[in-house]
């Protein structure tokens, strides 16, 4: 099996009549990135950012941020990589912000709230990015945007630190695109108007589901409605990606979803154009999209979203696919 799966490392994620997803990896340090080029990998779809500022008693500095993103970076090799800005709060708690206790957590001070109230966090971070960006092919994505002046007010940020890097002489890439995940339902159901402003959307199933079905990601207890496949969920995952190519610009998926290589199919049935995922996770969807055709895939996914519940969905596709 490791032989047959090293085999098609090297090999696109193709379709027999020629569709072709991106298939990239969800990264935590620069130091995930070699390994994820040993599976195929094209690219970083996905770098958590958060890690650079975990497990230490304070801030990164911009120079500290600067090291690990332009490691990352290189180590790509001209590869696109996707930085996501730190998505602190919810289930990744901060000692040293001293956020104080929240009942909810998930729907709490979290990731672009924090960055958007803390400029001393959010410009240093944005300013090593952007330098990171000369070493390589670099995107900016913000985590938990539920609405457009959110997206509004962190290009303005990002204005600000370009500004500041002018002024304090220091090069940066010009040539950066932003993005946001679509991982909370408002921005799915906005992401015809959303998709005017962004260059791309990444689609956080692990969030996206727990908010759309009002079930924790992480309780044992209901983790029987936590399915990515509920028709309700799909139904948001299939707008984000309708409003993307509506608008020309590229629609991905960041989420545990992307690893199943029968969501894969579905995704690929709507038209999705980039999956992101934990690197050994890449040549199992990269076997089932190589010998699925995209008229195959968009009759199941006709057949699917004409039925009603999420376990009947996964039932069908395990026994078409
Ligand atoms: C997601 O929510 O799907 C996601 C990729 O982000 P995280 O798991 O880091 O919250
Ligand atoms: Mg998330």
């Amino acid at each position: 099996l490791a032989a047959h799966y090293a085999a098609l490392k090297d090999l696109p994620a193709v379709t027999p009549d020629g569709v072709k997803v991106e298939l990239m990896a969800n990264i935590g340090t620069h130091m995930d990135v070699d390994n994820a080029m040993n599976y195929g990998a094209e690219g970083v779809g996905l770098f958590r950012s958060e890690f650079v500022f975990m497990g230490r008693q304070e801030i990164p500095t911009e120079e500290d941020q600067f090291k690990a993103y332009k490691e990352a970076v290189e180590k790509c090799k001209g590869k696109l990589c996707v930085i996501r800005t730190m998505d602190i709060g919810g289930d990744k708690p901060l000692p040293y912000l001293n956020i104080p206790h929240e009942d909810n957590p998930f729907l709490g001070y979290r990731a672009v709230r924090i960055s958007l109230q803390r400029k001393d966090l959010f410009l240093p971070q944005l300013k090593a990015i952007l330098r990171a960006g000369v070493y390589g092919k670099v995107a900016i994505m913000i985590p938990m945007i539920i609405n457009v002046n959110e997206f509004k007010e962190v290009k303005a940020r990002i204005e600000d630190a370009k500004a500041e890097l002018v002024h304090e002489g220091k090069s940066y890439s010009d040539d950066v695109q932003v993005g946001i995940m679509v991982e909370t339902p408002s921005a799915a159901v906005m992401t015809p108007v959303l998709a005017k402003y962004v260059d791309f959307f990444s689609i956080g199933t692990n969030d996206l589901v727990q908010y759309t079905l009002a079930c924790d990601r992480g309780n044992a207890n209901i983790s029987y409605l936590y399915n990515h496949f509920n028709p309700s969920v799909l139904r948001l995952i299939q707008r984000t990606i309708q409003s993307a190519r509506d608008n020309g610009i590229w629609a991905g998926m960041c989420g545990e979803m992307a690893s199943d290589p029968y969501a894969a199919v579905l995704l690929m049935g709507m038209g999705i154009h980039e999956l992101s995922m934990s690197a050994p996770s890449i040549p199992r969807v990269k076997e089932m999209l190589r010998k699925t055709s995209s008229v195959k895939a968009k009759e199941v996914l006709a057949d699917v979203m004409k039925l009603e519940d999420g376990d009947e969905i996964r039932e069908y596709l395990h026994k078409v696919l």
